[in-house]
């Protein structure tokens, strides 16, 4: 079964007395293990389809299967318990928490998980921080770290609830080119070894020759 699985989807914004068709018919099936990235120029649609994945928005008409279940019949709470349990975000300006270290701003996603226990709570802390190499910095605000460390910070946080899906929102957009690809690296490293399911967009062509597959969009539609 498809982790993700999109049929007809299509999205429109209302702006004032208009529609702004972003999504006009998608079809998407991603598996999980999939590093999947989704390319196109800005406009195109990326962000919208990212945010209907995750369940941050509704889409105009179509369905959404998560795991086989169908999003666009859940109600707003079970969407929710669906986006704190199965799926991490990470964004292109990082949207860390600036009065928290690194420790604290990794550990947040976990303090509204009842269930864990204090010493597995430390375990995952330290497990992903870690994984993305950040061990040296624990005690550093965001505003002590560079560009690509704050997204590491922002990546560790998105695996930190075990999720089954991790999208991520133009995560090297703020970066130079060299951090980029060794965000890129990370994520695709994660990806292999922990069998994160990835599903990453970009504007950027550059990237594309590094991740598993390629899904292009082109004003609301997958080209390829
Ligand atoms: P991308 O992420 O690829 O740059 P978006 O998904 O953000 O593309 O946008 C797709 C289209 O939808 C664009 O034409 C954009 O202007 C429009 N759009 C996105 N968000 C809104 C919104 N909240 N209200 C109106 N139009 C929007
Ligand atoms: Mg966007």
């Amino acid at each position: 079964m498809a982790l993700v699985k999109l049929s007809g989807v299509k999205k429109s914004y209302k702006l004032g007395e208009t529609l702004v068709p972003a999504l006009r018919g998608i079809d998407l099936e991603i598996r999980a293990g999939e590093f999947t990235s989704v390319i196109g120029a800005s406009g195109s649609g990326k962000s919208t389809l990212l945010n209907l994945v995750g369940c941050l928005d509704q889409p105009t008409e179509g369905s959404i299967q998560i795991s086989g279940a169908e999003v666009t019949e859940m109600n707003e709470t079970q969407q929710c318990d669906l986006r704190n349990e199965k799926i991490g975000f990470i964004f292109q300006s990082f949207n860390l928490v600036p009065v928290l270290n690194v420790w604290e701003n990794i550990e947040l996603p976990l303090l509204v998980k009842a269930k864990l226990s204090l010493d597995e709570r430390k375990k995952r802390v330290a497990s992903v921080i870690s994984a993305v190499g950040l061990d040296s910095f624990i005690e550093h605000k965001p505003d002590q770290l560079s560009g690509g460390q704050r997204q590491r910070v922002a990546i560790a946080r998105a695996l930190v609830t075990k999720p089954s899906l991790v999208l991520a929102d133009e995560p090297t957009a703020n970066l130079d080119s060299k951090t980029a690809h060794m965000i890129l690296d990370l994520m695709a490293d994660l990806n292999k070894t922990q069998n994160v399911t990835f599903l990453f967009c970009s504007h950027d062509e550059k990237l594309i020759g590094r991740v598993g597959r390629i899904v292009r969009i082109q004003d609301g539609v997958i080209v390829e």
